[in-house]
Parts: structure tokens; sequence; C-alpha cells
């Protein structure tokens, strides 16, 4: 009841100090004076600042941001005009204060990885069969999945002895959408840890003529209740807490999402065409509370690719690229979470 009390104060005081400010400071040059890097996602009209190891999340014309995705704040709220993003005097020194606090302890870590294999059993996925060599070859989705799937998670497992990496299947069987986002949701976690979810397929499509590799995050639209409900926490603020852990999740996807391609693209070259970043607002990992990527590797309907994905040198070159996409992120995220006491 207090705390109910508090929050409708505190949105009183901040409508009060909205009133007054004056929202007219550019966002991203004032946050360059002060060594403040910004993240900013168009899609979603969400960004993140963060220096020092630390991140504020804010939301265009929402008065209040996220410091270290767990600490509500009310702010003056942010505004998008004319594609630039303009604040209050307030809400920079505001920044800065927090920035340069001393922090102790809770340092964030990546304590699972869930490698999902796509399809299985008697779900094939894509599939077409081509003859080489006078031999006729049938090339099915879920085998390759398969092994792509089992040389991330060795790499994975080689580079990550203390972190719990899992396959949602690790043979040639039938597993429902439910059941490989009820895998992952199930994994315990101590505080301060997060789960990355990636899921691995191949593509198909009529026009045999396309080919190249894709990752898609989930679509921020698509919304999820990311949080358990907490009986201590208000309802009202339970509500904006889940959206911004919701945002939270979609940044740290669209990251994941960019570094596996730059990791793919790093290793692949001219030997497949990057089709870019996408989002998807329907994939298997719409249960999952947790960052969660979905790579398309290429087109099993394209003969030049249905060959390469034939060929266990290209899966490893894939597999690294994913690894190395993956192994990028947990460095950023566990440098930026995990940097104590800087200033
Ligand atoms: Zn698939």
């Amino acid at each position: 009841m207090l705390m109910k009390r508090f929050f409708f104060i505190a949105i009183f005081i901040s409508i009060v100090f909205s009133l007054n400010a004056q929202t007219n400071l550019n966002l991203l040059s004032e946050a360059e004076k002060d060594g403040i890097t910004v993240y900013w996602d168009s899609l979603s009209g969400t960004g993140v600042l963060e220096k020092s190891g630390h991140q504020i999340s804010f939301k265009a014309d929402d008065p209040f941001v996220l410091q270290d995705y767990k600490k509500i704040v009310f702010v003056d709220a942010p505004i998008l005009k004319n594609g630039t993003l303009y604040v209050s005097r307030k809400f920079i020194t505001d920044a800065n204060a927090f920035f340069k606090q001393e922090f102790s302890g809770s340092e964030y870590k990546v304590g699972a990885i869930v490698i999902d294999a796509g399809h299985g059993g008697q779900d094939p996925g894509a599939y077409d069969t081509y003859t080489v060599n006078g031999k006729k070859i049938t090339i099915k989705e879920k085998e390759v999945t398969l092994k792509v799937s089992k040389m991330i998670y060795n790499r994975l497992k080689q580079a990550y002895p203390d972190k719990k990496i899992l396959m949602t299947r690790d043979k040639d069987i039938f597993l429902e959408l439910e059941e490989r986002t009820e895998i992952a949701n199930s994994i315990k976690l101590k505080d301060h840890e997060a789960i990355l979810f990636v899921s691995i397929h191949a593509n198909a499509n009529p026009d045999k003529k396309a080919s190249g590799y894709e990752v898609w995050y989930l679509s921020p639209d698509y919304r999820r209740n990311v949080l358990e409900k907490n009986s201590k926490i208000d309802n009202s603020v339970y509500n904006i807490l889940n959206s911004m852990t919701e945002e939270e999740y979609t940044t740290e996807s669209i990251l994941i999402a960019k570094f596996i391609m730059d990791g793919i693209q790093a290793q692949i070259g001219n030997k497949s065409i990057q089709r870019g970043i996408k989002a998807y607002d329907w994939f298997v990992v719409r249960n999952a509370k947790m960052p969660s990527v979905l790579v398309e590797l290429g087109f099993i309907t394209n003969q030049n690719e249905a060959m390469n994905l034939l060929d266990d040198d290209y899966l490893q070159k894939l597999s690294l690229g994913i690894y190395n996409g993956l192994s990028a992120f947990v460095t950023h995220f566990e440098r930026s979470h995990g940097f104590t006491g800087a200033k």
C-alpha cells in the first residue's frame, strides 16, 4: 500500500518536473561529451546508455528509466523529434550521477547457453534431393541443424567449463516447440545470471535461386510476461518492470543477432550471402524468458548452398562463426555488467 502511494507521488512529481523541464538537449552529443555510449533501437523506440560497465535503459516518451536492469528511476521523458533524441539537463545530470557512484557486488554473468537444433524425429524440416556424382542424396534440415548444434556445443563447452551449456536434443528425436523452451526455462540460475537461447535452422524456398544466411530475433511487438509475479511488488510497478525487462531482452537479442551475423560473415566470406538481421513475432523462442535468436544457416533448396551444407568443413566454419558471435556477446555482457567501481 505504501509502495502504491509512493508510486503515485513519484508519478505526480515526475509530471510536474517534465512540465518545467526543458527537453532540448541532443542526447547523442551530450552523451559523447560525458563519455557515455548510446545504443538506440528505432524499431522498438528504446535505448541504453552505457558507461563504466553500467546501463540505463530508456524509452522515448517514458518518464522513467531502468538502472542496471533492476532499479526504476523517474526522469524527464526523452523525446524523439525528427529522428533526434532530446533530453533535459536534469536527465543528463542524473545519468552522470548514477554512473559516478560506487557500485558494489552483483556481477552479471551468462549462466547458461541453450543450443536448439531445429526439427528432428518425424519432423525433417526442409529437405531436397540432389544427384551428386550419379548418386541421389537427400539433404534434411534436421540433420544439418543437429550437426551444427553439436559443433557449437563442443566449442562452448570447451571455452566455458563453468557455464551450463545445453542442447535441446543431441539425437534424432522429435520435440514439441513447448518442450524446447521448457528445457531452457527450467534451468536453475543464480541471481544476476542470464540464459542465452540460440535456435539453429536451415531455410527452404520455392525459388531455387534463393540463398544466404539470416539471423532472427523476437519482435519487440510480441508481448511476453518475462518476470514471475512477485506479490511484494506493486502491480503498476510490476507492469513497468515487466515491459522494461522485455525491452532488455529485445536489446540483448538484437545485439546477439548482430554479433552472430558478423561472426558468420567473418568465417564464410563470399561463400554465401548475408540476408540480414530480421525480427520474428512468432517463433520457437516465443515462450523463452531470455535473450534469444534464431539462425537460418542457408537454403536447402538452393543447389550450391545444399552442397555447402553437406560439407562438414563448411559447417565447421558456420559453427565457428556462431560460436565467435556468442562469445563476443558473453564478453560484452559480462564485462559491461560485471565491471565494478569504475569512474
Ligand atoms: Zn526450420
